[in-house]
């Protein structure tokens, strides 16, 4: 798709998709005069094939189906260091978020499905267990990915240096834990939380 010869006009141009990205990240995109400071020291850029500043761009050209559909915003490992590095206060990293959250809840176009399938497990996890439960994240992700045999020889290995356990315990403050969860969909059903 970065590829393809981008043409801009009032029917390709999603305006509205850029305005719902400023106010769930609280950052305006026309602040960004694309220094390029941000992917200078962002360390995931050599794995996204649009570097922050780009995402950026993209999205100041009305162009968010491009970056929901690239990799970007699943390897963004949220360090906040595009963040702090901007010259014109640019909250890239809450720009990162409101782009997950909006990829998330439209069950996301991204070819990086895996990436969103692992985080949906990983909290699925804690929400079950309190705590993660390396196994069943594991056992679960191949299923569901329809990868049986991935990393299946890793699994001895970790078991017997102690590093996965076989079963596993529930945290004993299950309850505080799913109070937070609902708590969180209450401020996400109010749009005070992403
Ligand atoms: S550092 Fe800020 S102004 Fe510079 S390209 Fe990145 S977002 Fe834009
Ligand atoms: S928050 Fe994401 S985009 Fe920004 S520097 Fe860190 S990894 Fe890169």
């Amino acid at each position: 798709m970065k590829n393809k010869l981008m043409h801009l006009s009032n029917e390709t141009m999603n305006v509205g998709f850029v305005k719902k990205v400023e106010a769930l990240s609280g950052t305006s995109v026309r602040r960004c005069f694309q220094c390029g400071k941000c992917s200078a020291g962002c360390p995931m850029t050599g794995f996204m094939e649009h570097p922050p500043n780009r995402v950026v761009r993209l999205l100041q050209l009305g162009q968010g189906a491009r970056v929901l559909a690239g990799r970007s915003i699943w390897y963004c490992a949220s360090c906040e260091t595009c963040t702090t590095r901007c010259p014109n206060k640019v909250n890239l990293a809450a720009i990162m978020d409101a782009l997950r959250k909006l990829s998330w809840d439209a069950d996301g176009p991204s070819k990086e499905s895996y990436v969103q399938l692992a985080n949906r497990l990983f909290i699925e996890n804690i929400r079950t267990y309190g705590r993660q439960y390396e196994l069943r994240l594991g056992a679960a992700f191949n299923m569901k990915s329809g990868q049986f045999l991935k990393d299946l020889m890793l699994g001895p290995k970790l078991l017997s240096r102690g590093k996965m356990k076989l079963f596993h315990q529930k945290n004993k403050n299950l309850p505080e834990i799913e109070a937070i969860f609902n708590r969180i969909e209450e401020m996400r059903k109010k749009g005070e939380a992403l």
